[in-house]
C-alpha cells in the first residue's frame, strides 16, 4: 500500500484529530499521497441536517486547512482533496452544481442510505427484502455509469441477511457493471478492523468471478488508523484468498 485515499476529518461528526496528524501519520508509513475523502456535505429538502457528513457551510474550510497543508508538506507527501460521496438520485445535480465552485480532485462512491437518506433505510442495517437488494445495486450501479467515482467505497456495505442466491445474483451483476465501467472495489479496512459485516468473503468471490479489481482502503477516523500494518496484511490475504487482483489507484477521476 503506497497510498491511501480514504480519509475523514472531524467535520463528519464522527472522526477525530487535526488534519495534520492524517498527514504526519501518511509520512511515517512511507506513503507517496494521502487523499482525504471526508463525507460528502448534502444539500438536503427543507431543514433536515445529516449528522454523519459535513455542512455545506464547512466544505470552504476543509478545502483551505488541506489546500495549506498540501504546500506546507510538498516536498515529502502529496496530498489530494476528495470527498466520499453517496449517490442519492433527486439531490445529485444539485450537489455536483455546488461543488463546481470547489476544488475538489475526486470521490470515492460510498452509499450509506437508499434513496435520497430521507427517504430511504440506512444500507449498513440488516434487511431480507430483493427490493432493497435491488435498490442498493440498481442505485450505485446508476453512480458507477456517471464515470464521477474513482472507486467503490465498501461496496459490500450493504447488510443483506436474506436468501445467498438472490445475494449472489444481485451482487454478481453490480460486480460486472463495476468493471464495465473500470472501477476498482474497495476492501474497507475500517470494516476489518471494527468486525462489522463488510468485507463480506461471500462478495469478494464474486468480485473475483466477474473479474473485477480492488483496491485496499483505510477509511480512518482517527490519524493511526491511516496506517495500520497488521490490518493491510489482513487485507491482502483476504484479496489472495478471494482470488480478486489487487492494485493501487492509478488515476483520480475528475468530478467535472
Ligand atoms: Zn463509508
Ligand atoms: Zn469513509
Amino acid at each position: 500500500m503506497r497510498a491511501n485515499y480514504h480519509t475523514h476529518t472531524p467535520r463528519c461528526h464522527h472522526a477525530e484529530g487535526e488534519e495534520r496528524a492524517y498527514v504526519m501519520r501518511a509520512i511515517e508509513a512511507g506513503f507517496s499521497e494521502l487523499g482525504f475523502s471526508d463525507h460528502s456535505p448534502y444539500l438536503f429538502d427543507g431543514d433536515y441536517r445529516s449528522r454523519i457528513r459535513m455542512d455545506p457551510e464547512d466544505l470552504a474550510d476543509y478545502v483551505s486547512v488541506l489546500e495549506a497543508l498540501r504546500l506546507e508538506y510538498r516536498d515529502r507527501i502529496s496530498l489530494r482533496i476528495g470527498l466520499e460521496t453517496e449517490y442519492y438520485p433527486k439531490l445529485f445535480p444539485r450537489l455536483m452544481s455546488f461543488l463546481r465552485d470547489y476544488p475538489i480532485e475526486y470521490m470515492i462512491l460510498g452509499q450509506h442510505a437508499l434513496n435520497n437518506e430521507q427517504d430511504g433505510d440506512w444500507t449498513g442495517r440488516p434487511a431480507t427484502e430483493e427490493r432493497k437488494l435491488d435498490q442498493y445495486c440498481g442505485q450505485t450501479m446508476e453512480a458507477l455509469e456517471t464515470g464521477l467515482f474513482t472507486y467503490f467505497a465498501h461496496p459490500d456495505l450493504f447488510n443483506f441477511v436474506g436468501e445467498a442466491a438472490l445475494y449472489d445474483r444481485y451482487m454478481r451483476r453490480l460486480c460486472r457493471k463495476a468493471k464495465d465501467c473500470g472501477v476498482p472495489l474497495e476492501i474497507n479496512l475500517l470494516g476489518l478492523q471494527e468486525e462489522k459485516q463488510y468485507p463480506n468473503p461471500i462478495f469478494w468471490r464474486i468480485a473475483a468471478e466477474e473479474g473485477c479489481t480492488a483496491v485496499l482502503g483505510s477509511d480512518a477516523h482517527a490519524p493511526e488508523d491511516v496506517w495500520v500494518p497488521d490490518l493491510i496484511a489482513r487485507g491482502e490475504a483476504l484479496a489472495r484468498e478471494a482470488g480478486i487482483r489487487l492494485q493501487e489507484v492509478e488515476t483520480l477521476r475528475p468530478i467535472r
